[in-house]
């Protein structure tokens, strides 16, 4: 089902209350692994648009809205803060829940408040409430079976810049993202960076660039990406993970960590 407006998503969550039914809230589905088997239950996109913002650059944005939409609109218009954000993919609801960022900045960093429905109730949550840390937050860390709250809508504080410095930054950045994001389907960053190192430079050093399970291969450009090269399952992408882990272990006793989360029926 597609949600298209916050009034929506509420009569969905009180639906799915009254009937107790298992529910997957679903953004941009670019930072999650269904699985072969699928999931039990609803899915509920969410196509929920459309941004205010007031003279003092306070941002307010719909959770369904693409992120690098609103990011684009924000360096056009002349307000600072989310050029970091130009070309991550995902809507804003994700990259509230994941704490998203690239290139020294990331949602925590932006955000004021943000309206979450709760059970069946909106409320506004402040920046503290919502307990960020390295791509993570209060929220990611409830696993999608039990989770109940769903982002509505967040308020970013932006500041007033030059839309051609602006344009310049993101220009830049963008190009530094397509220097080192291998082409083909993926779910991007598949581990977090470890406390010492990035999780690509370790995978490498493992020897994993390029191995491949199935359809399944970690890329031969930046080894924290595993791109489906032709008719990889999701248990394909999950054995070859599993992989990584175990061989990092073995080789530096360092435990890497997945981004990405499992959704759906895993045996
Ligand atoms: C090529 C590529 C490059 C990427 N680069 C980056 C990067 O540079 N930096 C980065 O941080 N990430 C990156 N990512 C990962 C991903 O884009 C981000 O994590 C993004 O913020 C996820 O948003 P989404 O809408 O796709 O979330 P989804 O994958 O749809 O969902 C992720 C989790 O958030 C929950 N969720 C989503 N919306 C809501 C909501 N409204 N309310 C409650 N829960 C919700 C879901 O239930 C799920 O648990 C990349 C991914 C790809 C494929």
């Amino acid at each position: 089902m597609t949600a298209c407006s916050a009034d929506e998503l509420a009569q969905l969550a009180l639906y799915v209350q009254a009937h107790d039914l298992p529910v997957f809230w679903l953004g941009g589905g670019t930072n999650v692994l269904a699985s072969d088997a699928g999931l039990r239950g609803l899915v509920v996109a969410n196509a929920c648009h459309g941004l205010s913002v007031d003279a003092d650059g306070l941002v307010i944005a719909q959770s369904g809205m693409p992120l690098r939409e609103l990011a684009a609109w924000a360096v056009g218009a002349g307000w600072a803060g989310l050029e970091w954000a130009v070309g991550i993919p995902g809507t804003v609801g994700g990259a509230v829940v994941g704490n998203a960022g690239a290139y020294g900045g990331c949602m925590a960093e932006n955000i004021l408040w943000v309206r979450i429905l709760e059970g069946t109730e909106p409320r506004r949550r402040n920046l503290e409430d919502l307990q960020y840390g390295y791509r993570t937050s209060v929220l990611k860390r409830e696993p999608w079976q039990v989770r109940r709250r769903i982002v509505l809508e967040a308020a970013l504080q932006l500041r007033s810049g030059d839309p051609r410095v602006l344009a310049k930054v993101a220009a830049e950045n963008s190009a530094q993202r397509e220097a080192r994001t291998p082409a083909g389907p993926s779910a991007g960053s598949v581990f977090k960076r470890t406390v010492q190192f990035p999780a690509g430079f370790l995978i490498e050093q493992a020897g994993l660039k390029g191995h491949r399970m199935g359809g399944a291969q970690i890329s031969d450009k930046h080894a924290n990406f595993i791109i489906n090269v032709g008719g990889a399952t999701a248990a394909d992408v999950r054995a070859l993970i599993e992989l990584v882990q175990e061989r990092v272990w073995t080789a530096f006793g360092l435990q890497l960590e997945p981004e990405i989360e499992y959704v759906g029926e895993w045996s």
